[in-house]
């Protein structure tokens, strides 16, 4: 069969984030500053979701032919897969709708993280929607089909070793490039694990299941090194929910990544309590350069309200510390525009953000996603349901104190006023710039 993976990057969506729902890009509210904040982030090309490169890989194994078609619907075609974001929903919708215009026999798959959760959504369209883990179509492809129209439950799989490795040549992979991970490029997405044991209420990444499976680490590293012999990746963003649930398999893996004949970058996402300093001396001794951790919001009651089991505040700023005297960089998630909070409590997270100082910050808006307990829980107090605005950087709740545009104005101050400080630019400047650590190093030695 010759088979299209439809995919876009319209509305700035980046699909393989928020556990598959996307995030946008931060939008550059806020006069040239905020242009500028935006302009960092969008010359990068970010890797397609990873499920692309599953599925790619997945039709390759049985003997069919994989276009990638981006913002273009190609004709002739036996087989079209969707794997839209909550932000492009709409557009993907349209899409179906022209697509069987122009195709009435086009046999159209819906498959991801929203198909899941939200099938309703393409009910008039005509097309099969798979729910769970749409790599389980290597082994029920025929099955799936003759469903033809309806939804069709996969549930998650149980040995994550049995899939094949992603193939990521439909997708020109050279170009792909994340700039506040890494400095060589290309760079990919890999896992070793899927799901989470935590139970953070607002967390898309535990709405299929709410344990953690593992892969194989020596699988993993084969894939590292089939990436690097076969596409040059030189950089690898590991896209489990929570890098660390489980010790030996990082032990074990930072082993196998030591042992490669060049040495890698890798970036990881974690819970500072995870990762003590001597696992983190070890992972950066064999490429680890950067750390994503949420921290959400320094008050408590907060993150207890939502379920998220809170972190000393002098743990996180001994974390931080210890990665900057490391050379590990650390993107940090805050949250704002909690349906309570005031215009003194986002002061308050911006001024903790400033404390700690990581190397990035990210604030996002508190965005309700389908699915989730906190979706159910403040289901009332949502004010927008139009998922193309759910981009973490778009107010879509009604809040007690505040109007959506105090929050919005919030928001772009956080990221204004974090970025644009001395105290930012001295203690980061040498992660952001890495040459600067050779220059240093030559000009004192003893360093
Ligand atoms: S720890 Fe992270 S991945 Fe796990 S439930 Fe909480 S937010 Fe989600």
């Amino acid at each position: 069969m010759h088979i299209v993976l439809w995919d876009t990057r319209r509305l700035d969506a980046s699909k393989d984030f928020a556990g598959g729902f996307g995030v946008g890009y931060y939008p550059g509210r806020g006069g040239l500053r905020g242009r500028i904040i935006r302009r960092y982030y969008t010359r990068d090309h970010r890797p397609v979701a990873l499920l692309y490169a599953h599925l790619a890989a997945v039709f390759g194994r049985l003997g069919h032919r994989v276009e990638y078609a981006e913002d273009r619907i190609p004709g002739g075609a036996d087989l079209y897969v969707f794997v839209p974001s909550l932000i492009t929903l709409e557009l993907e919708r349209r899409t179906i709708a022209e697509l069987k215009s122009r195709h009435p026999n086009a046999r159209v798959l819906v498959v991801g993280l929203l198909a899941s959760v939200m099938p309703e959504a393409f009910d008039s369209l005509d097309v099969t929607v798979v729910k769970g883990e749409a790599e389980q179509l290597l082994w029920k492809l025929d099955e799936v089909l003759s469903y033809g129209g309806q939804v069709v439950q996969l549930g998650t799989i149980e040995d994550l070793n049995l899939l094949p490795p992603p193939d990521w040549s439909p997708f020109r992979p050279r170009r792909f490039r994340i700039g506040y991970d890494f400095w060589r490029f290309p760079t990919t997405l890999i896992q070793t694990s899927r799901g989470c044991t935590f139970k953070c209420s607002y967390c898309p990444y535990t709405i299929l299941e709410n344990s953690a499976r593992f892969r194989d680490p020596e699988a993993v590293l084969d894939e590292i090194r089939h990436d690097v012999r076969h596409w040059g990746f030189r950089s690898f963003k590991f896209r489990d929910p929570l890098f660390g649930l489980n010790r030996k398999v990082v032990f074990q893996l930072a082993e196998l990544i030591g042992r490669l004949p060049r040495k890698i970058q890798f970036s990881i996402e974690t819970r500072i309590d995870l990762m003590r300093p001597e696992v983190l001396r070890m992972l950066k001794r064999v490429g680890l350069t950067s750390i994503t951790v949420g921290i959400e919001t320094p008050d408590e009651e907060t993150l207890k309200r939502y379920r998220r089991a809170p972190i000393r505040i002098d743990r996180q700023w001994e974390f931080i510390d210890t990665c900057r005297s490391l050379g590990i960089r650390t993107v940090a998630g805050f949250m704002i525009g909690f349906p309570d909070d005031t215009e003194q409590s986002i002061r308050r997270v911006l001024d903790y953000a400033k404390m700690i100082n990581p190397t990035f910050a990210n604030f996002n808006i508190v965005t309700p996603y389908p699915g989730t307990e906190f979706f159910r829980e403040i289901k009332e107090q949502i004010a927008d349901f139009d998922f193309s605005r759910y981009t973490v950087y778009t107010p879509v709740l009604k809040y007690r104190h505040l109007s959506a545009g105090q929050v919005e104005e919030l928001h772009t101050k956080c990221f204004r006023q974090f970025y644009f400080r001395w105290k930012y630019l001295g203690e980061n400047a040498p992660l952001l710039w890495p040459w600067l650590q050779t220059f240093s190093r030559r000009a004192c030695p003893a360093r």
